[in-house]
C-alpha cells in the first residue's frame, strides 16, 4: 500500500481468499491499484497470498494490468523478483508495525475438515514449525522490546500433531512463557476438538500466560455441529468450557459462531442464543455463512436467505452486547493491570490481559501524562460502556 497521494515504482498487495466479504475486499483493492498503474502513477503491480493461490486462472485473464501473481508458498519468488535473494535465516529479522506487541505464527496450513472452510485448499496441510525456532523469534522478539506476543496459526491446538501422538502446544506455551523478559503470552485460535487438557494446567501456573483463550466453537447445535464436521458435540462443547474456567479462574474466552449455515433451523438458532446466554462468553464474534466453491458445505443448499442471516447475526450481536456490558459493569471499581497501546489525544489508550489487540475490548486511560506505548500501568476502572472500559492510573 502507499499514500493516495504519493507515486511509487512498485506496489505489492496481499489478499486474502478465505470468505466472500474478504475475496470483494481483495479484488477491490487490486483493481484500485491497477487503476494507479494505468494512470501511469505505479510501474509495477504483484498480487500474492490467498486470493492470488487460489483464483490465479481467473485474475491473469481479469485484471491484465497485474504483472505477476503469488501464491501462498512464493515468499522467494517475490523477492527474486524485486532483485534480491531470499535467506531463510533472516527469517525472525521482523520489522514490527505493531510496535510492543507481535503475533508470532507457529504453524502453516490446517488438517480439519470443517465443511464450510477453505483454508484448507489455500493454505495445504498443517506442518508444524519446529520449536527451536519459534522460541528462537520469541526471544528475539523479547530483546528486541517486545511486551506481549500473541500465538496464532490457523488451529493452534494441532500443534505438532501432525508428527504423531497427542497436541504439543502444552510444552510449547510452557516453553516461550520461560523467556525471561515476555510480559504476555497470548494464544489465538484454538481448536475445541481434541483439546489439550494440560494447557489450561499451565495457563494457570504462569503469570505471563494471558488470563485470555480464542477457541472458535461456531455452533452448538448437534446436527449442525456434525454437518460443519467440527469433531466435538453439544455436551463436549458445555463441558469442555467448565473444565477450562474451573482450571483457568477468570478466563476470559473469546469465540466465533456461524449463522445462517446450509439448513440452520429456527430450533438450531434457538439453540445458540441459548448457549450465547448460558455461557456468557466475555468475548465474541459472529458471521454468516459464505458459500464457498469446492468445500463440502458447497455441496449443500446455501438455503437460508441473505435477510435470515443477517437477523440472525444481529440477535447474536445484540444479545452479546448486554452480556458484554454487565461484564464491564462489574469491572468498575477494580483495579487492572493494563498494557498502554498508544495515545489519541487526550488519553491513553491500552488493554488488560482480558483483551486482544485490534478485536477486543480496550481501556481509556483519562488524565495521563508522561505514559509511554508499551508500558504497564495499573488503572482503577471508573467506567463502563458495552465495549470499553475508562479509568485513571493509580500506579
Ligand atoms: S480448523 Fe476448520 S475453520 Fe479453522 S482453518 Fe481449519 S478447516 Fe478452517
Amino acid at each position: 500500500m502507499h499514500d493516495q497521494n504519493e507515486a511509487a515504482d512498485i506496489a505489492i498487495i496481499n489478499t486474502c481468499g478465505f470468505i466472500f466479504d474478504a475475496k470483494q475486499e481483495s479484488v477491490d483493492t487490486i483493481l484500485q491499484f491497477a487503476r494507479e498503474k494505468k494512470n501511469g502513477r505505479l510501474k509495477k503491480l504483484f498480487v500474492m497470498g490467498c486470493l492470488s493461490e487460489r483464483y490465479k486462472n481467473d485474475l491473469v485473464k481479469e485484471i491484465p494490468e497485474v504483472d505477476a501473481f503469488y501464491g501462498v508458498n512464493d515468499l522467494e519468488q517475490i523477492i527474486l523478483e524485486l532483485g534480491n535473494q531470499y535467506y531463510p535465516l533472516l527469517h525472525a529479522n521482523r520489522d514490527l508495525t505493531t510496535g510492543h506487541y507481535a503475533f508470532l505464527k507457529i504453524a502453516e496450513g490446517c488438517n480439519r475438515q470443517c465443511s464450510f472452510c477453505a483454508i484448507p485448499l489455500i493454505r495445504g496441510k498443517h506442518i508444524s514449525r519446529p520449536p527451536e525456532e519459534i522460541i528462537r523469534e520469541a526471544e528475539k522478539l523479547v530483546d528486541e522490546g517486545t511486551k506481549e506476543i500473541i500465538l496464532i496459526s490457523q488451529d493452534l491446538t494441532y500443534y505438532g500433531m501432525e508428527q504423531g501422538g497427542s497436541s504439543r502446544l502444552p510444552e510449547l506455551v510452557e516453553a516461550l512463557s520461560g523467556i525471561p523478559g515476555l510480559d504476555w503470552l497470548r494464544l489465538h485460535y484454538a481448536y475445541p476438538a481434541k483439546f489439550p487438557m494440560a494447557l489450561p494446567d499451565i495457563m494457570n501456573s504462569r503469570d505471563n500466560i494471558c488470563n485470555y483463550l480464542d477457541i472458535p466453537f461456531q455452533h452448538i447445535s448437534d446436527p449442525v455441529l456434525k454437518s460443519m464436521r467440527r469433531g466435538i458435540d453439544q455436551k463436549q462443547t458445555y463441558q469442555l468450557i467448565d473444565t477450562i474456567r474451573q482450571k483457568v479462574p477468570g478466563i476470559a474466552l473469546r469465540t466465533s459462531l456461524m449463522v445462517g449455515y446450509p439448513a440452520e433451523t429456527n430450533e438450531d438458532f434457538e439453540e445458540l442464543k441459548a448457549f450465547v446466554k448460558s455461557v456468557k462468553f466475555e468475548r465474541l464474534g459472529v458471521f454468516t455463512y459464505s458459500h464457498e466453491e469446492d468445500t463440502h458445505a458447497y455441496r449443500l443448499n446455501d438455503s437460508i436467505p441473505e435477510e435470515i442471516k443477517q437477523s440472525r447475526m444481529q440477535e447474536i450481536m445484540d444479545l452479546q452486547e448486554s452480556i458484554s456490558l454487565s461484564l464491564n459493569q462489574s469491572k468498575i471499581g477494580q483495579t487492572i493491570k493494563v498494557l498502554i497501546d498508544r495515545r489519541e489525544g487526550d488519553f491513553l489508550v491500552g488493554r488488560s490481559e482480558f483483551d486482544s489487540p485490534e478485536v477486543d475490548n480496550e481501556v481509556l486511560i483519562t488524565h495521563a501524562d508522561d505514559v509511554m506505548p508499551g508500558t504497564f500501568r495499573q488503572v482503577k476502572i471508573s467506567g463502563a460502556s458495552a465495549y470499553d472500559l475508562s479509568g485513571i492510573i493509580v500506579k
